[in-house]
Order: C-alpha cells, then structure tokens, then sequence
C-alpha cells in the first residue's frame, strides 16, 4: 500500500513548492496573498488540473479541487491543510497536507477506485497568524466563526482583508465563504506532528482524537511607583510584585487541574518605567492557556481571575484581565479515529492515539464536519524552523493511510 504512493514524484513536488519563497533555502517564507503565495497557487493549480480534478475558488482564496464521485448528491469527503509558512519555517508544514492530500487522490485514481462521495482537496488560506495576526483565516470564515466585517478590519501593511484578497484577484463577498454545517460528511487532515513523540518513540502514525486551543488573556497590574530608595517597603505597591503573584498563580491553576493536557504559559511581562531606581507602576502580563477539555480550561481561567482579585486586594494595587481570544478545543470524531486506526492496523503500522497541542485548521473544520487528524514524524520535534524535516518514508507512509482512510469514507 505504501509501494502504491508514487514518494518520488510526491517529494519533487514538495520541494517545488518550496521553492516558492521569500527567503533562501532550506527556509521557506511564504505569507499569503504574497507573489510567492500566489506562485506557489498557479504552481498547485497546475498539479490539480492534471489529475483532471474541478477547482473551485471562494472569496477569501480557499482552494477545493475535486474528484467527482458516482453519487455527486451525497456529501463529499475532504482532505487537505494550508500553504501559507511563516518567516524562516521549514517546508513541512502544511504542504504534507496539501500534497500528500493530491497524491492519496491519485493513488486511489491510478488503482481504479470509484468513489461514491465526491472527495474534495481543500488547500485553506493563510493557516498562519502572519499577515492578518489571526491563525486559520480560510477555515475560520468557512466555518463562520470570524465576523465577515472584518474583510474591512483586519489590516496588514496599511490593506485591509478585502484590499489584499482582491488584489491577489479573490472577489465576491466574504459571507459566500462559509459552509452550512453539512457540507462534508467528513474531514481529513494529514500533518507532521511538530512534536517529538513519535520521532522519539519510533512510531510511525499519530491518529489525533482531540485538538487543543489557546484562550489567552492581557493581565494589566496598576499599582504606585516611586523612588526606589525613597519609598519604604511597607508602603509599596509594587506592580510588578503583584504580576509576579500572578504568573505563579496561573502555573499553580494549570498543575492544579491534575491534567497533563492542561498548560498555561505567562509568555509576556512588562515592567514600567523599567528603570533600576523606580518602583514599578505598571505590568503587563500576557497568559495562554491551552486545553481539550473546554470546560476544564475555563476553570483555570477562573482561577487566574480569583487570583488576580485576591492579589490586588491584599497588595493594594488595581488589576485588570482582558480576554484575547478563546476558541474551543474540538474533539476528532470517533468514527473516523476508528477507521483511521483501523487502516494502521491493517497495514501493521506503528500507531498512537494522540492529542495535537497546536491548532489546525481541523480545529475549525470540527465544527462543520466529524473531523480527523494523521500525524506523522518530524525530526527531533522540529517545526518552524528551516531544518524541519520528515523523511521521504514518513511522508509515504502517512499519505497512504490518508488514502485508505479517504477510500473507506467516501466508498
Ligand atoms: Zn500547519
């Protein structure tokens, strides 16, 4: 089965794609609505219109190329991930999705399979924060969970959403993009893990059941500067004091679930003035907290808040929280984590079940359609980075789970 992956062809794509960059190999630089976005589009258009599938565009540059199936009424089947990488990333990410995706097309192509569902290749827009400071764009309006009036709020070098998108020749209005609930019968994603589990434990395929998602917070403590000799410490206020309570208030809220899956991270502290002789007066703090269990996760957001009030009461200072973003973690569907894990089984492949700590456009597909992830290796756990790398046979063998996993769901 993974003979019948044409590896070859599919690793000279991998590396023509990543040609298409702004900065010099082995990194690739590709940010959307880009020249080099838009190459890397012409370039994948090309490969699609080769295997004879039917492109279709919507207004914000999400790509669906089909392979029509006997029974074109019922709803189709979906593969496929982004293109988009951020500066200085490697060529890995994303792309395993979009043309491991194409090749498990043509693979059941070239052995005579006769889908019953159509099975659709989506290559979604700009999965990356880069551009628009948002990640899974294409995916988020598809699955109506962005405003569509922020075609006129998200900026990007002095443009908004809808200036680039048209430029990059995307036009009709933002709300033709989302999908009713409905629209696929099921969702496939295949990705590198961008963890070192399986490259450590030597396995071979990560069938993800859940996905988590970020909620991150702003934390901003007002208390009362002064002179850092002058002020004597029983009547300080020190803002910074009190942020540091905090940031271990919120690793004690994460621990304190019990639960690995939870993880909280105060990955940002500003400290103002920020000179060695003044009191601080202000901080800033900046806290993500990670979960698949929604209700979890919003339990050590609660926890942060009573902590934020405990400490500004006993210390005398002001705090405010202010969310960021809170998307919730998706769950993959049971059916098809079982046909996923069903096709490792039959082909003796080394599986985990698994859960993905970074987000996907999956995360987004979950709430359209019973959705599934397939990990595969990378070195050392390596992502973002230029010298991300999965091996020629990891990427074979994920593609042709991918392929029998799309054979059975769309037959
Ligand atoms: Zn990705």
């Amino acid at each position: 089965m993974i003979a019948a992956v044409d590896s070859a062809r599919l690793q000279t794509e991998l590396t023509t794609l990543a040609s298409f960059s702004e900065s010099p190999a082995p990194a690739v630089t590709r940010v959307v609505f880009s020249d080099m976005d838009l190459r890397a589009r012409d370039y994948l258009k090309t490969l699609l219109a080769e295997a004879s599938l039917v492109v279709r565009e919507d207004a914000v540059g999400n790509t669906f190329a089909r392979w029509p199936g006997g029974m074109p009424s019922l709803p189709p089947v979906a593969t496929g991930s982004h293109c988009d990488a951020i500066p200085n990333a490697g060529r890995f990410d994303g792309t395993v999705g979009v043309l491991g995706g194409l090749e498990a097309i043509r693979r059941l192509q070239r052995s005579g399979f006769q889908p019953r569902r159509s099975i659709d290749l989506v290559m979604f827009t700009s999965e990356e924060p880069t551009r628009f400071g948002i990640g899974c764009l294409g995916s988020r309006l598809l699955a109506a969970a962005l405003q569509v009036s922020t075609g006129d709020t998200l900026k990007s070098d002095g443009r908004t959403l809808n200036e680039w998108r048209f430029a990059a020749g995307f036009s009709g209005p933002l709300s033709d993009v989302a999908l009713p609930a409905g629209s696929y019968a099921a969702f496939v994603e295949l990705h590198i893990e961008q963890g070192p589990i399986l490259d450590r434990r030597r396995l071979d395929i990560g069938v993800v059941t859940a996905i988590a998602a970020p909620a991150s917070v702003r934390i901003v403590v007002e208390g009362e500067g002064g002179h850092a000799g002058a002020v004597l410490m029983p009547d300080r206020h020190d803002a910074f004091l009190a942020a540091a309570e905090i940031a271990l208030a919120v690793e004690a809220a994460a621990r304190g679930t019990g639960a690995l899956d939870t993880v909280a991270t105060t990955g940002v502290c500003e400290v103002f003035p920020g000179a060695i002789n003044s009191v601080p007066s202000r901080a800033r703090l900046e806290v993500d907290v990670r979960d698949i269990d929604l209700a979890r996760r919003d339990s050590v957001l609660a926890a942060i808040r009573r902590a934020c009030e405990e400490t500004a009461a006993r210390r005398g200072v002001t705090v405010h929280v202010e969310p960021i973003n809170a998307d919730p973690p998706a769950q993959c569907a049971q059916s098809i984590v079982d046909v996923i894990t069903a096709v490792c089984e039959a082909h003796g492949l080394r599986h985990i079940p698994m859960i993905s700590r970074a987000y996907h456009d999956s995360l987004f597909m979950a709430r359209i359609a019973p959705t599934g992830m397939i990990f595969i290796p990378c070195r050392n756990g390596v992502s973002h980075r230029p010298d991300e790398y999965s091996s020629p046979d990891a990427i074979a063998r994920g593609t042709a789970v991918l392929a029998d996993t799309l054979a059975a769901l769309a037959e």
